[in-house]
This record gives C-alpha cells, sequence and structure tokens, in this order.
C-alpha cells in the first residue's frame, strides 16, 4: 500500500510541506506493487513488531512508525488519515512506502542512529556514515542528524582554511560533490584547498579527483591551483617586499637570511606527497622560535608582520581562488 494524504488530510497543511508529502506519496503509489513481489526482506532492519514497511532499493525494512518521526517529512506524512485497509495493497499487514532515490546504504546509517544512537555516535566516523546521514538528514529534514553531519563536516572541512588539518584531505573531491547535493557550501574552500595541496600524480586520494568532480568544479580546482602557485612564486621571487605590510622592514645583517629562510621553507619537495600548503606553512613560520631568535628586535617584529599578513591575505582570497 501507499500512503496516499486524502485531500481534506492536507488543507491544514503549509504549502511546501503539502507537496513534498504529495510527491513522496505519489511516487510510493507506483512502487509499493512492485516491491510487494520482488523485493527481499532485509533482516536486520526488519523487527517483527515494527508498524510500517520502507521499501528501499528492492529491499524491505519493517520498522517503526514512531522511530520515523524524528522527520518533519515522515511526520507530516504519518499524520494524515490513511485509506482504510482494505483499500490498500500491505506488506505483512503494514503500509508500505517506496522510497525512490534513496540509497540503502544511507538508511542503514540513518537507522544506526535512530535505533543504537549511543553505539552510533560511540563508533568510528567514516565518510560514508557522514554523507549517507547528510543526504537523508537534509532529504527527509531530520534536525538533530543534519546538525550532527554537518559539525562532523565542518572539523574536517572547516570554514577557515587556517584550521584545516591532515583529516581534509581524504574523500575532498567527494565532499565538494556533497556540499553541492546537502546545501553545505560553506566546506567548499577547504575541500578544494584540501585538494589543491595534493600532487596529482602520486597515488593520494586526489589524484582521483577528475572522476569525482563535475568539469565546472575541475575548472575552479585548476584555477585555485594556479592562484596559489602565482601567490607562491610572488613571495619566493622577493620574499621581502609585501606590498600593504607596511612593517616589514629589515636590517642589512638580517635581510639576505629572512630571503633565504623564505626561499627555504616555501621550496617545493619533489618527494613530498603533497604541493607547498602555505596556509600551513605560514602557520609554522610564526611558531618557529629558533630562526625568530636569530633576528634582532626589529627584524623579529618585521618578520612576524610579514608572516601574519601573508597568512591573514591568503585566508581571505583562497574562495576567490577557487571561483566561489
Ligand atoms: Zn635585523
Amino acid at each position: 500500500m501507499d500512503i496516499v494524504p486524502p485531500e481534506n488530510g492536507l488543507d491544514d497543511m503549509p504549502l511546501l510541506k503539502r507537496r513534498r508529502v504529495s510527491d513522496c506519496a505519489a511516487r510510493s503509489c507506483e512502487a509499493s506493487r512492485f516491491a510487494s513481489s520482488s523485493s527481499a526482506i532485509l533482516k536486520h532492519l526488519w523487527f517483527p513488531e515494527g508498524d510500517i514497511v520502507l521499501d528501499i532499493e528492492q529491499r524491505l525494512l519493517k520498522v517503526h512508525r514512531k522511530r520515523l518521526r524524528c522527520s518533519v517529512i515522515f511526520s507530516d506524512m504519518l499524520h494524515i488519515p490513511q485509506p482504510s485497509p482494505s483499500e490498500t495493497d500491505r506488506i505483512d499487514g503494514c503500509p508500505s512506502v517506496t522510497l525512490v532515490g534513496d540509497a540503502l546504504a544511507d538508511w542503514e546509517v540513518v537507522f544506526g542512529w535512530i535505533y543504537q544512537k549511543s553505539d552510533f555516535l560511540a563508533k568510528a566516523v567514516t565518510f560514508d556514515i557522514l554523507s549517507g546521514a547528510l543526504r537523508i538528514s537534509t532529504k527527509y529534514e531530520i534536525a538533530e542528524l543534519r546538525q550532527w553531519a554537518v559539525t562532523e563536516l565542518l572539523s574536517r572541512w572547516p570554514v577557515d582554511v587556517a584550521n584545516m588539518r591532515l583529516n581534509a584531505l581524504p574523500h575532498a573531491a567527494e565532499a565538494i560533490n556533497l556540499a553541492q547535493e546537502c546545501a553545505l557550501p560553506e566546506i567548499l574552500p577547504s575541500c578544494f584547498y584540501a585538494l589543491s595541496v595534493q600532487k596529482f600524480h602520486c597515488s593520494a586520494d586526489g589524484g582521483r579527483s577528475h572522476i569525482v568532480l563535475s568539469p565546472n568544479d575541475l575548472r575552479r580546482l585548476i584555477a585555485g591551483r594556479e592562484a596559489l602557485q602565482d601567490a607562491l612564486v610572488r613571495v619566493v621571487i622577493d620574499p621581502l617586499t609585501e606590498p600593504g605590510c607596511y612593517n616589514n622592514a629589515s636590517c642589512g645583517t638580517c635581510a639576505p637570511r629572512r630571503v633565504e629562510y623564505w626561499r627555504t621553507r616555501l621550496a617545493p619537495d619533489p618527494k613530498s606527497p603533497w604541493s607547498t600548503w602555505l596556509v600551513r606553512e605560514l602557520e609554522q613560520m610564526l611558531r618557529d622560535d629558533a630562526f625568530v631568535g636569530t633576528l634582532c628586535s626589529d627584524c623579529v617584529h618585521g618578520h612576524l608582520s610579514t608572516i601574519r599578513w601573508r597568512h591573514g591575505r591568503l585566508r581571505g582570497a583562497i574562495p576567490g581562488f577557487f571561483l566561489l
């Protein structure tokens, strides 16, 4: 059977929700007959005392309606008066709904959160878990789960690229697609930056970007890499001149060592699987007390000011580098 909302039951609902419920019900109407004939039970999500059957990718799940009420979409749909049982096709005595376009793996993640939340929250978070949770929680408006997924994603791909760490490198290309699919554009600068610091000829994760990203996003990535390379070359060519930074004066004694220091720190390392991770390199230079201690007091000020200036400008410029 299919949860087909009668007209009267929809009258009091907001227009947006009405449309979504109607769409969902219409899809389920067509598909559940097919489900009853050819879909197979998914044993670990078949609760004998459940009161609704979901058909996802031709697998049947028998779950509890009350558990689905964490979703605004399901809550609205289940609130609507249903046709009498004699008018419906039922599976194992329960109404059935086919969820068209959803991946079973995504829903298995979500039911892990719904039925065993403490175990779910205690285990290691993989990208597949994050993407499944975000896709379903966005589509079906499960606010608490979406908030959890967004928080986890932002810890990997923070709004400020200065907070990006090594865990941003795996799955950065997939995260770009996910961000666009699930309305999470704030992670995009870090995702693109994470790809741009990986060398594609090495076997690093970013080397698969061309089969993951759309042509438009691949263009953003290339444009960003070029802009970052330009920024790096400008510094290496003339390390002590920084237009707009007025506190970078250097004495004749410290200047040659400062020039050499910048060039050594920012020189590409052919053996490294990464290109120069400029934002992180600048942060490490700020904390390099061993080198700072070799400068005279005037040059310490100029040196640190120049690093901070470049660091701040780069952080602000990175979204634009990737045409975001
Ligand atoms: Zn000096």
